[in-house]
């Protein structure tokens, strides 16, 4: 997602801020904002307030940020009207040392200095509109290049795969090592509940459509032959993104735990995967739930595993009270000041419960030349059952701020991270955004001359 400042790249955008009657009639419409004596009248809590900011535990050493971005590349005759899909997630994982060192310089531009840490990537090419891969339609060449590349894609020492067959596990998907399927994947074809091998292509008994272990994840059933596949390559681009950052906090948990500690991980996004795949939040949750425990039970500070709107409605909410807010503070954002103040909603349920793994809540820093931030952000989710929160049935999110005890270690460390080189732009995140970038041009250029070689 870009960033405010940046200037935006369809031309559609500046047409409509042109058109003088669309100006005029979004100035008619009556929005609903707190009022700046609202804004103060939430439950804020100052900074110093925080349970755990009188001890914020060891200096982070690394942070790892993630990024990631999509595009639809048209191939070749534009008669043809072929088009691939490509992801690009790029993770961060920046040395607080270093960066330490460069900030006693008047002004750091992240990205102008050289050694703040490696950059990995997870990249691959989907097919879409119009093109296939070894298999007969564009619905079942995406299934069978998603296992593909879950097989072939690699986060440190784990394969997409792997990361996927341990959430599926923690689902309870499997039976005797099979996979359960509610329905079979073929468009045409509705078997009902079946189970399947779980590493390897297994077929339907009706139809004899291949089923790959990565089907459960449904994000096939947003794939069109013939139309734009944007939504599907949003949803799989999402899914990885979670899955990738988890594979980096796996990773450093085979390695040495006890790092949990002073490392963190950020995301642009919400801590939540939406649509089809929106199970997989829960199993998620439930792997972050086993480092908090660890780290608890060793008597350290606990895992600082947030998310970060920069877009959207609690983004959006973020700029209107900004100025009211008398920061360093954090919102807690319960269920009804989210219902009151950002989304309107059922306030009977609970905010988002089938997709956040994380909660919201928004910090305010303190004002300083202009460059306050105001960061809609997310923490791991608690609920009232289980023994450190995880989600059981239809778990009750706790909304007390006191419970959830790195919101003060977390806040100083967006503190340490905040850049003025864009609103509310924070270092790691600033980096991650510029790796995973796919210029739309070049992407047309390069990708569109592979992918013609490779389908001729
Ligand atoms: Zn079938």
């Amino acid at each position: 997602m870009p960033y405010p400042s940046q200037v935006p790249n369809s031309i559609g955008h500046v047409e409509s801020i042109k058109d003088e009657t669309l100006i005029e009639d979004l100035g008619n419409f009556e929005y609903d904002p707190p009022s700046p004596e609202e804004a103060n009248d939430f439950d804020s809590v100052p900074a110093r307030e925080l349970s755990g900011s009188d001890d914020l535990g060891p200096s982070f050493e690394s942070v790892y940020g993630l990024d990631g971005s999509r595009v639809e590349i048209p191939v070749g005759d534009p008669r043809f009207n072929k088009r691939i899909g490509v992801i690009d997630i790029a993770l961060i994982n920046l040395d607080i040392g270093t960066l330490n060192e460069e900030a006693r310089k008047a002004y750091v531009t992240p990205s102008k200095v050289d050694g703040l840490g490696t950059e990995h990537h997870v990249r691959m090419a989907l097919p879409s509109t119009n093109t296939r891969y070894e298999a007969p339609t564009v619905h079942e060449s995406w299934r069978k290049m998603t296992f593909h590349n879950f097989q072939e894609k690699s986060v440190f020492d784990q394969t997409l795969f792997d990361i996927y067959f341990n959430l599926l596990e923690r689902a309870g998907r499997f039976h005797n090592n099979r996979i359960r399927i509610e329905q079979c994947p073929a468009q045409d074809c509705n078997h009902g509940p079946q189970f399947v091998n779980s590493t390897s292509p297994d077929y339907c008994p009706v139809c004899g459509t291949t089923i790959y272990p990565t089907d459960p994840l449904r994000v096939h059933e947003r794939v069109t032959g013939s139309q734009s596949n944007e939504a599907a390559l949003n949803v799989l681009m999402g899914l990885i993104e979670h899955m990738v950052l988890l594979g980096a906090a796996d990773n450093v948990w085979y390695d040495n735990p006890a790092e949990l500690e002073t490392t963190a991980f950020i995301k642009d996004g919400p801590l939540a995967q939406f649509d089809t795949a929106a199970w997989i939040h829960e199993p998620i949750h439930n792997k972050l739930s086993q480092f908090q425990r660890y780290l608890r039970d060793n008597g350290r500070q606990p895992l600082v595993y947030m998310g970060i709107h920069k877009t959207g409605d609690f983004a959006a909410y973020a700029q209107e009270v900004r100025d009211y807010l008398d920061g360093p503070t954090v919102l807690p954002l319960s269920n009804e000041d989210i219902y009151e103040h950002v989304i309107a909603g059922d306030r009977t349920a609970e905010y988002a419960i089938k997709t956040y793994y994380g909660k919201n809540f928004l910090y305010k820093s303190a004002k300083g030349n202009g460059t306050g931030h105001c960061l809609p952000f997310l923490i791991p989710r608690r609920y009232e059952e289980g023994p450190l929160g995880e989600k059981q049935g239809d778990a009750t999110i706790v909304q007390d701020p006191d419970a959830y005890e790195e919101l003060a270690r977390a806040i100083s460390l967006l503190e340490r991270l905040r850049t003025v080189q864009y609103t509310d732009g924070i270092i790691p995140l600033v980096l991650a955004h510029e790796a995973a970038s796919i210029p739309e041009d070049l992407g047309r250029r390069v990708f569109g001359r592979i992918a013609e070689k490779v389908t001729r």
